[in-house]
């Protein structure tokens, strides 16, 4: 008898086909108007990974017919003058969506950096306005990677309102905004973290799993409810295990036994990932579309 095995999620089709849409929607709203939508990235620093994901940003920005814009400023930039640029960019009607590479260098506030976006502008969902609006289940700008997470679920699941959710991690980037999309969805949300009690049992009744921790493999094949879904937020580098010295990504969960109990599940690589920078266009759009006053085109 062959073991069941896991759906698997393909987050870089997704993501491609809705990159695909977005391009679509510009070249519409490109018959009438002269400005396109357009995102501005700041890099400070030379950090290896902030690098790679800022020239992913811009080239699939560039293609689908956004303006895109990245300033790289050296690692001890003031904060004076990030501020300043931000300023700039507020007012610049050229530039739709903001967003700051995190992590930012030690003598940079991020709470105050990330206040000084324009909440209308602030494409990464990071702004306590969008926050709060999220929260009070008022329209906002949303997160990109837990935006990412809910596009795949409902794609895969349709309608998930009763479904109990269990999302593991309760940082603001992820884990918080997530659980405050599931609640939306009405799921029966529980969030847990590093002091939670009996993390196994309480997995094992998620019909939604979404560990949002930075700890490889961490959500053994016994913990997943048989059938459920498991999006894999998890990006983790760990030594390839051909002894010479080269390294390769997992998640959070321990694919291979999660995978023969889930109902469907997304890889690392490939599965959420992709679809972050897919949001963070969607994103820009949506801003685009406000500040315009037309209407956003998109779900
Ligand atoms: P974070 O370090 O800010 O938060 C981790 C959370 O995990 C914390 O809330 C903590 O309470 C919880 N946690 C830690 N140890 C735990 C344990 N033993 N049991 C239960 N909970 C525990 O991380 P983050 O920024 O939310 O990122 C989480 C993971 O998601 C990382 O691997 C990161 O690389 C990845 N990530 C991926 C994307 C993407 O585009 N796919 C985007 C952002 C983050």
């Amino acid at each position: 008898m062959t073991e069941a095995t896991a759906r698997l999620i393909d987050g870089k089709a997704v993501a491609a086909e809705i990159r695909a849409e977005i391009g679509r929607h510009v070249a519409a709203i490109m018959r009438d108007r002269a400005v396109p939508p357009g995102l501005a990235v700041i890099l400070i620093g030379e950090d290896p990974a902030s690098q790679v994901y800022v020239r992913s940003k811009e080239k699939l920005a560039g293609e689908a017919g956004f303006k895109s814009v990245v300033y790289r400023r050296p690692a001890d930039t003031p904060e004076e003058a990030l501020l300043t640029l931000i300023e700039g960019l507020n007012e610049d009607p050229t530039i739709h969506g903001i967003l700051v590479q995190l992590p930012v260098p030690a003598q940079i506030d991020e709470a105050k950096i990330i206040e000084a976006i324009s909440p209308e502008k602030d494409v990464d969902g990071f702004h306590p306005t969008n926050v709060g609006r999220l929260v009070a289940g008022q329209s906002a700008l949303v997160p990109c990677t837990p935006l990412g997470c809910l596009t795949l679920l409902k794609r895969e699941l349709g309608d998930l309102s009763g479904a109990n959710a269990v999302v593991i991690g309760r940082s603001n980037i992820v884990g918080k905004p997530m659980a405050s999309l599931l609640l939306r969805e009405s799921c029966t949300v529980t969030t847990a973290h590093s002091r939670t009690r009996d993390l196994p049992d309480l997995c094992r009744r998620a019909d939604i799993l979404v560990p949002a921790i930075g700890k490889p493999r961490f959500v053994k094949g016994d913990w997943v409810k048989p059938g459920a879904a498991v999006i894999d937020v998890g990006i983790n580098r760990v030594d390839a295990g051909r002894g010479d010295g080269s390294t390769r990504l997992v998640g959070d969960v321990d694919f291979d036994s999660a995978v023969k109990v889930a109902g469907v599940i997304t890889p690392v690589p490939g599965g959420v990932g992709p679809m972050t920078i897919a949001m963070l266009l969607r994103n820009t759009l949506e801003a685009y579309c406000r500040i315009n006053r037309i209407p956003f085109p998109m779900a």
